[in-house]
């Protein structure tokens, strides 16, 4: 069985087509500036030169035309049709209250997720046009939706209802949803196979370091608390995103600067974060390289892991304690300085890193030491497969 992954961004679109014999990415790829001047799509397959084909595409129905066409190409494609592909997986961000799953695409389902589209207003609306481009080109292919908020769906009511007037929830659906679901529960799961555990067993924190950033805390396989929130500005602070401040620094700001709530969407969420404390870069490579000379950008960073490393604690307490921690996405898989640092102080929870273990970069591996009560892992994520996995199960159901 091969499954197409498809995650549409506003003007972009990346997918892999995945062999669920194996578990193999066959081909992976991402086209840029649709809807612009400058299209292009960019396919890699393992053991190829990267295929790049410069084309107009006016929409998403042509971006996914040319990936079905690049991928039944006789030189550079992978497959000979396109009904090759037994189901297509579509990473959804928002499913609000409607889904704690995974769930095969049909009327009902896109309307529920038009009426999600409200809560997020950047990411839902491209998914939809995705989903519908794809449906005109392959109308008897099963297309699944997989949510990003799903996996935090099961959160007791106590963590996810915010101490404001219960109608806003009633009436508006304000509340914490969390995001990274997919990443979280793909991780988690993978440490419980490291250590040869029963996932129901096991309290794990996971930490999802990248641009956006999330932890979760995960009691049983299933998520009970996470830092994002309604949206994904909340929790940590992030490369540009804020995160968790004081809300009445938006009514200051509305009347001291005279800021209108699209200039304060874009502070919050585009000129903050690491970005906005040290005035050099959201990407944390950059703050690395200069921050021995650079107050601002140490600054920046020692915000940044003291944020981790509070949610670390706060969530070994709301699980009652905590066996694994995790480290994914950009900077968890990859900087081991972010990891230490992150871990720092936290060995009175039984948190030992072995720092020689430590020094691994985007590969599985326990960076704890054998004494570590607590084991901790790199585990790079890989939110495709998962998406494809569930794509299997909900249309093999
Ligand atoms: P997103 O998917 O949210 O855009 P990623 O998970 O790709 O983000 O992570 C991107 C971030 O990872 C960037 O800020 C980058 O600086 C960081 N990163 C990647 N490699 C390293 C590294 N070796 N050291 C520190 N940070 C890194």
């Amino acid at each position: 069985m091969k499954i197409l992954v498809i995650n549409c961004g506003s003007s972009s679109l990346k997918y892999q087509l995945i062999n669920m014999e194996d578990e193999t990415c066959l081909a992976q790829g991402l086209i840029e500036r649709i809807g612009s001047e400058g299209s292009v799509l960019t396919q890699k397959v393992q053991g190829r030169e990267k295929y790049i084909v410069k084309q107009i595409m006016q929409d998403h129905k042509d971006a996914i035309k040319l990936v079905l066409s690049t991928l039944i190409d006789g030189t550079n494609g992978v497959i000979k049709s396109v009904d090759e592909i037994s189901a297509v997986g579509h990473r959804v961000v928002h499913g609000g209250e409607y889904y704690s799953k995974s769930v095969l695409i049909d009327e009902k389902v896109m309307k529920a997720l038009e009426d999600c589209s409200k809560l997020a207003p950047l990411h839902n609306p491209p998914n939809i046009i995705g989903i519908n481009s794809c449906k005109a080109l392959m109308p008897s292919t099963p297309m699944v939706a997989v949510f990003d908020t799903a996996f935090h769906q099961n959160m007791p009511e106590h963590a996810y209802i915010y101490a404001l007037p219960y109608e806003l929830y009633e009436e508006h659906k304000i509340r914490k949803y969390g995001f990274h679901g997919t990443s979280h529960k793909y991780v988690s799961q993978v440490a419980a196979e490291m250590i040869s555990k029963d996932i129901k067993d096991l309290k794990i924190i996971s930490c999802h370091l990248g641009n956006g950033a999330s932890i979760a805390a995960i009691k049983g396989g299933k998520s009970i608390d996470t830092s994002m929130g309604f949206t994904p500005l909340a929790g940590l602070a992030m490369g540009t995103r804020s995160g968790d401040i004081d809300p009445s620094i938006i009514t200051f700001l509305m009347e001291e600067l005279s800021l209108s709530s699209e200039e304060l969407a874009d502070l919050l969420n585009k000129k903050s974060g690491v970005l906005g404390i040290s005035g050099i870069s959201s990407d944390f490579r950059d703050l690395w390289d200069v921050a021995k000379n650079n107050k601002r950008a140490q600054l920046a960073l020692d915000v940044f892991h003291y944020e981790v490393k509070k949610f670390i604690c706060s969530y070994a307490g709301a699980l009652g304690g905590v066996d694994c921690i995790i480290f994914t996405a950009g900077v968890g898989e990859n900087s081991a300085k972010a990891r230490e640092a992150c871990c720092t102080g936290l060995e009175f929870l039984g948190v030992k890193i072995d720092s020689e273990k430590n020094n691994v970069a985007g590969i599985a591996a326990e960076i704890s030491t054998s004494d570590s009560t607590v084991k901790v892992f790199v585990i790079p994520t890989n939110e495709e497969l998962m998406i494809a996995r569930d794509t299997k199960e909900v249309v093999s159901l």
